[in-house]
């Protein structure tokens, strides 16, 4: 049975008789409503009014990004865009056959140590986009065939997002929007991306505070990402797919599996199954490698892969929790096609 607790997304679907699918010719994106009755005008006013004392993130830094004065996240007025390509190293459900429309923003409010995209992240590779460029780069993906519009580290730019999503939605867009994130957002920015998102996908990365702090200077982010994921589940439910086993709407959390289990792999499996039910879909990563500041004289107790042990035991943690829905693969096709 599904679960939609949102009116605003709920009303636009119609499901079949099986649990967790819909009919693609009965979906429309969530954004569209709120195009339709004003409201999306209403939230960018809104949240171009929040980057005068912005507190988009946990980091409350209070600044006034329409001045172009930055902090944390480096980031002013307008949005960095790092890349945009099709996208074919993400999950099945949202690569499909023609990739997942991957915008990459520049900089991060939360910037891990270990962080895979050092470059864009960290160092803030791109260029800063005009709200009117980074519809283009939208439309551009859906011109490609892209399954959906999959915003990555999004955390720091809803404001921006928004201006832009609406342009392009006056344009034709007409994909699912995917928000890529961290976790830690503020519920404050979440509540303007309501009824605007179709996917949520979390990383769910650290259950200890002393270790989110030490990788992470956030003391405060498994708090910060607890609140985030469950008003995300709120929003949107369950992950559903259409018949071609494409993702079109609902909550599919990542967790990266990582050396000497650091993240709290089996706290955050219970975790989700306690508070979000057995059916939430999850996807356990066993990618991680040594990147960004990690090195083998700094945070060497991280300075190697994972051990086909360590993730043979987060996957019973898994199945001890009672998780049913765990994220499996086609063999891989890691290729894009650049812009
Ligand atoms: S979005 Fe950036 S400026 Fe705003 S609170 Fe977060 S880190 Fe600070």
């Amino acid at each position: 049975m599904l679960s939609f607790s949102s009116a605003s997304l709920g009303w636009r679907m119609r499901t079949t008789s099986q649990p967790y699918l819909i009919d693609r010719k009965n979906f429309e994106p969530a954004y569209l409503r709120l195009y339709e009755s004003g409201e999306l005008n209403r939230r960018v006013e809104r949240a171009l009014e929040k980057l005068t004392d912005c507190r988009l993130c946990p980091r409350d830094c209070g600044v006034n990004r329409l001045e172009n004065k930055f902090a944390v996240c480096k980031t002013g007025r307008y949005a960095v865009v790092s890349s945009h390509f099709a996208h074919f190293g993400e999950e099945d459900c949202l690569r499909g056959t023609r990739g997942s429309g991957t915008i990459f923003f520049g900089w991060c409010n939360l910037r891990c140590v270990f962080c895979q995209n050092y470059e864009l992240s960290w160092l803030g590779e791109g260029h800063a986009s005009q709200p009117d460029e980074l519809a283009r780069m939208m439309l551009y993906l859906q011109e490609l065939g892209c399954h959906n519009i999959n915003f990555v580290t999004p955390e720091h730019v809803v404001p921006q997002i928004l201006e832009a999503l609406q342009l392009a939605i006056q344009r034709g867009l007409r994909l699912p929007v995917v928000y890529n994130t961290s976790a830690y957002d503020s519920l404050d920015s979440l509540e303007l991306m309501d009824g605007v998102v179709d996917i949520y996908m979390p990383d769910f990365k650290f259950w200890d505070q002393e270790l989110a702090r030490r990788y992470m200077k956030a003391p405060d982010y498994p708090e910060a990402a607890r609140r985030t994921i469950r008003e995300m589940h709120r929003q949107v439910g369950p992950l559903v797919f259409d018949e071609n086993g494409l993702a079109l709407q609902g909550l599919l959390i990542r967790h990266l599996v990582m050396p000497g289990d650091i993240g709290g792999t089996r706290q955050i499996l219970e975790w989700i199954a306690r508070e979000l039910g057995p059916s939430t879909y999850v996807d356990l990563m066993d990618q991680y490698y040594p990147a960004g500041k990690v090195s083998g004289t700094d945070y060497v107790e991280i300075s190697r892969r994972i051990t086909p042990k360590e993730y043979r035991l987060a996957l019973e943690a898994a199945r001890h929790a009672g998780l049913r829905r765990l994220d499996e693969r086609a063999p891989a096709k890691h290729f894009a096609i650049w812009q």
